[in-house]
């Protein structure tokens, strides 16, 4: 079972999906594809580059030439842009507050989509993001989405930024965070949205070890 099994987790802004996937990857033997980074990676690159993150073609043809390759390292996963990585620096406050609009071109989705598809096909994933139990792996054998209040997803990211040497405030982080979920939700293509055949998991209060028991409880139930 483990080898093709599929999981979908999809939800709002740091719900924590991508730190209790990498730990179920890890737990079931699956890849762990992280699909918010690859929409990071292209936003990165357009800003690197001056491109007019609202000119869908002008962004399509930097993505034509834009590998997007994930590497595992230990239980970490490292991202690369083409053959520079680009783990840390698309977490940056500018790429995480224009990524919406990077992400919502459609025909941005649809090259995305085909590629998180593909690789999808050889083994057994673990995918997150917003869309993946609605559109990109309608047919995952488990669907998962996670929230959390935005209060304790702000002040996750807060912890975070602060491991990182970074100093935020928690009421920027907190309109950073609805902003983006109301980006995410709203737009015409692919919303965030759960699927009817989801599993929902309210991480408020809970412990990651906690969501990863009952993620893979959900699994092994299959
Ligand atoms: O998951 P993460 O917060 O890193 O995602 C960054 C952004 O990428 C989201 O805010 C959203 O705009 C976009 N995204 C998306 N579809 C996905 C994954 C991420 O539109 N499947």
């Amino acid at each position: 079972m483990e080898k093709m099994l599929s999981i979908a987790v999809d939800g709002p802004a740091s719900s924590g999906k991508s730190t209790v996937s990498k730990k179920v990857a890890k737990d079931l033997g699956l890849i762990y594809i992280d699909t918010g980074a690859m929409y990071r990676t292209l936003t990165y690159e357009a800003l690197k580059r001056k491109a007019d993150i609202e000119n869908e073609e002008e962004l399509l043809r930097i993505l034509e030439d834009l590998s997007i390759r994930f590497e595992r390292n230990g239980s970490d996963q490292k991202v690369y842009a083409n053959e520079t990585e680009v783990t840390e620096v698309i977490r940056n406050a500018d790429v995480t507050n224009s990524v919406s609009i990077v992400s919502a071109h459609p025909k941005i989705r649809e090259v995305m989509v085909e590629r998180q598809r593909e690789m999808a096909q050889k083994q057994g994933v673990i995918m997150d993001g917003r869309d993946i139990g609605t559109v990109v792996l309608p047919k995952a054998d488990v669907k998962i989405f996670l929230i959390a209040s935005v209060e304790e997803r702000a002040m996750r990211r807060f912890k975070e930024n602060q491991s990182r040497g970074i100093t935020t405030s928690l009421e920027d982080l907190t309109r950073e965070i609805e902003e983006r979920d109301y980006k995410d939700s709203n737009r015409e293509v692919a919303p965030l949205k759960q699927a009817s055949d989801a599993h929902l998991i309210d991480t408020t209060g809970l412990s990651i070890p906690e969501v990863v028991e009952k993620i893979k409880e959900i699994a092994f139930s299959k």
